[in-house]
């Protein structure tokens, strides 16, 4: 059985999804409502195997493997790694194990424990780094900064894990949009993720953020902005073989490309739509 509302990233939609732990041990991004109806909690071995079991019964021989809720990563490395191999046991035909992981997750585990975990068959990681302004970090209440965010990446990449990591378009506002934009690409840069994504800010009415909007003291940007603030993020990033892509249902415009081989070709087709008299939002696909 699943304990709703469950997420995976757009990626791991043919992924066979464990739930491992319900929720987020962290919980209080200003953003972000996904699991703020959960009280975190890692499911207990008798449970996981009865979960497993029930799984089976769908889905026998799954490709790929995605480890649920939020951030499976903090679990003990010894616990993790019993997981993987129970997992791994249990789903002999699964070629790739991936899970989020949290900076804070990644940050308390010492280098050692995360090639540990990498060996044990954990693949692909994905971080949420929403900015990297310090600014809109703190303000969010993501609990790290940049530096520390930093360290997280690159900590998981030394491990040998496969790294994919989202930024979220217009969450400095259009008070703090270029700021957001060039220090995000600077985080990035600094990590040189396998894989990177934007996706857009979307504010749920139930969420604080959305009290803020209300009350005047955040301003959402315009898909105009958003795409301005992509044309800057882009012209400020550097990367090395990366797998870019903007292509979230929460998109204005839908993105896709390597990094930074299509960096120029990007910006050019965002200037010149950005610039064209019929520019409306979602009309323009560069997949
Ligand atoms: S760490 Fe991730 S899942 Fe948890 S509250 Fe923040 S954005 Fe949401």
């Amino acid at each position: 059985m699943y304990t709703n509302p469950l997420y995976r990233p757009p990626s791991e939609a043919y992924s066979l999804i464990i739930q491992v732990t319900e929720g987020c041990s962290h919980n209080k991004c200003r953003f972000c409502s996904m699991y703020k109806g959960k009280q975190f909690r890692v499911r207990s071995n008798d449970e996981l195997k009865e979960h497993i079991k029930w799984l089976k019964s769908y889905n026998k021989d799954p490709n790929r493997i995605f480890l649920a809720d939020g951030n499976v990563l903090c679990l003990s490395t010894d616990k993790l790694i019993d997981l993987l191999q129970m997992v791994k046991e249990e789903f002999p035909t699964a070629k790739r194990i991936s899970s989020y992981s949290g900076p804070l997750d990644l940050l308390r585990k010492t280098d050692e424990e995360l090639k540990e975990i990498r060996e044990a068959g954990l693949e692909l990681l994905y971080m949420g780094v929403e900015s990297g302004s310090d600014s809109v970090l703190k303000h969010m209440n993501k609990g790290v900064n940049q530096e520390q965010m930093i360290e997280a990446g690159q900590k998981a990449i030394k491990a040998g894990f496969k790294l994919s990591c989202m930024i979220i378009s217009g969450l400095g506002g259009t008070e703090l949009l270029e700021e957001h934009a060039i220090e995000s690409a600077k985080v990035i840069s600094a990590i040189n993720p396998h894989y990177f994504s934007l996706l857009r800010l979307v504010v749920e009415d139930s969420l604080e953020l959305a009290d803020d909007i209300q009350k005047g003291k955040f301003h959402l940007a315009t898909p105009l902005q958003i795409v301005d603030e992509t044309i800057t993020l882009l012209e400020n990033i550097n990367l090395t073989d990366c797998t870019f892509r903007a292509n979230h249902v929460s998109n204005h415009v839908n993105l896709a490309g390597t990094l930074n081989q299509d960096r120029d070709s990007l910006i050019h087709n965002l200037k010149k739509y950005k610039n064209s008299s019929s520019f409306t939002p979602r009309m323009y696909d560069f997949l």
